[in-house]
């Protein structure tokens, strides 16, 4: 089920590999000193030098990074290279401004490719497989990512990028895809067209889905799963740390393992700024200690999770990280309570009549927040009768009541009538004036 692409660092003891960290944040610690104008001028406002980072205990002593950090750099302000020594750049989709640039030299790439690898691997990938990569190409990190750690792996990759369903289909039953790569939200939507167009799942070759770019559930997991016949595996990574690979699910699906040799996770609390011990939930902070183009220190992701130390089944010793529950921006306060649209999503798979397409919009009506829970009827409920739709309304309610917290207005609506999306899901409608 599981090989270790690298069984050396993916096994090691908890030992040696906090004794590859440390060698590793030293040098780090005095290459950004040294040039990045922007870390030299953090540390003395801190009043540190290199030579004070002696142990990891000593990380917590350093200077946070912030995505505004990356934009009051922007572009090139936190390379730690010559931009001659950088041959390729990724920038994230800013909705607003300008975008955060990303630089990789030849031996980031490699890492790179290396990293992804060790997912596939991880997912019980081979050179056998045909991975059809679904990932969006271009700047965005998920597309050229997964392809080269396809073919580090050795593995047949089938770039044909986000969007064009029907010919994602096509080439899925023609070149026997066995490994889909995409968003979660792109993976259910594929799901939907192949059985709407009446493809039988045994004439397909799929096992495996590696999906990241976005939360999602476990519940969602089940349901992709059931939909597509494979065993699906979450990804994480985030452009400013490295693009998909920093972290994968292994098959035993109980958290990811942060690839521990290349990046140091901490969880923080997101208000105080404090590490918090594992098994804690905050916020997810990444030391990148491999990285030369563009290293970080202690960045931000603003990703919720919790960090698990037990060693796991799968002989990795490598830490676990819950799958990420939410972000700390998409946290909505309604009525004062934290909701995460992933807990929503959640409780909306628990019921067999209702689809995993929803749409939450908020309101402020009379100074008082309003959620609305639009949810699409699965095909056979549609044609029920309105008392049993009465019924499931109240029964969603009440179950969002004693979950979060808080009550909502559920709304049915049809089979495939909330837009769909071929790249992240737009989950939320905040109305609100704050
Ligand atoms: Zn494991």
């Amino acid at each position: 089920m599981t090989s270790y692409w690298d069984a050396h660092h993916e096994t090691m003891s908890r030992d040696q590999l906090a004794e590859i960290q440390t060698k590793r944040l030293k040098t780090l610690v005095e290459r950004v000193y040294t040039s990045v104008p922007f870390y030299r001028q953090a540390f003395q406002e801190k009043g540190i030098t290199p030579g004070d980072i002696k142990s990891l205990e000593d990380l917590k002593s350093l200077p946070f990074t912030t995505k505004k950090d990356l934009r009051d750099t922007y572009p090139f302000g936190l390379f730690a290279v010559p931009r001659s020594e950088i041959v390729r750049m990724h920038a994230s989709s800013g909705t607003t401004g300008k975008p955060i640039v990303v630089g990789y030299t030849k031996k980031d790439l490699d890492t790179w490719s290396d990293l992804v690898a060790r997912c596939f691997s991880m997912a019980g990938g081979t050179k056998e497989d045909v991975v059809q990569n679904a990932y969006g190409y271009g700047l965005f990190t998920g597309g050229l990512g997964i392809h080269y750690g396809a073919e580090r792996l050795g593995a047949t990759i089938v770039p044909i990028s986000g969007g064009n369903t029907a010919r994602q289909i096509m080439l899925m039953q023609d070149f026997q895809t066995s490994i889909l790569t995409c968003t979660p939200s792109y993976a259910l939507y594929l799901a939907d067209e192949i059985h709407a167009a009446g493809v039988d799942l045994g004439t397909l070759h799929l096992k495996v889905g590696i999906f990241g770019a976005e939360p999602w559930s476990n519940n969602m997991r089940r349901q992709l799963e059931e939909k597509l016949g494979i065993r699906a595996h979450d990804i994480y990574g985030l452009s400013e740390v490295l693009g998909p690979g920093v972290a994968m699910e292994c098959p035993c699906q109980n958290g990811l393992h942060v690839f521990e040799d290349h990046f140091i996770p901490e969880i923080i609390d997101p208000v105080t700024e404090q590490p918090l011990p594992y098994g804690e939930k905050g916020e997810l902070v990444f030391t990148t200690l491999t990285k030369e183009g563009f290293p970080v220190i202690r960045y931000r992701t603003k990703d919720i999770s919790t960090l698990y130390p037990e060693v796991c089944e799968c002989g990795r010793t490598h830490l676990r990280m819950e799958r990420i529950t939410g972000r700390t921006d998409d946290m909505l306060i309604i009525r004062g309570v934290n909701v995460f649209p992933s807990q929503i999503e959640s409780v909306l798979l628990e019921f067999g009549e209702t689809e995993p397409h929803y749409l939450l919009v908020v309101d402020r009506k009379a100074s008082l927040d309003d959620l609305e829970i639009q949810v699409e009827l699965s095909a056979n409920m549609f044609s029920d009768k309105i008392a049993g739709l009465e019924v499931l309304e109240r029964r969603l309610r009440e179950r969002i009541l004693s979950v979060l917290g808080i009550s909502a207005k559920i709304k049915l609506v049809e089979p495939k009538s909330l837009p769909r999306s071929e790249g992240k899901a737009k989950r939320v409608i905040d109305r609100r004036e704050l």
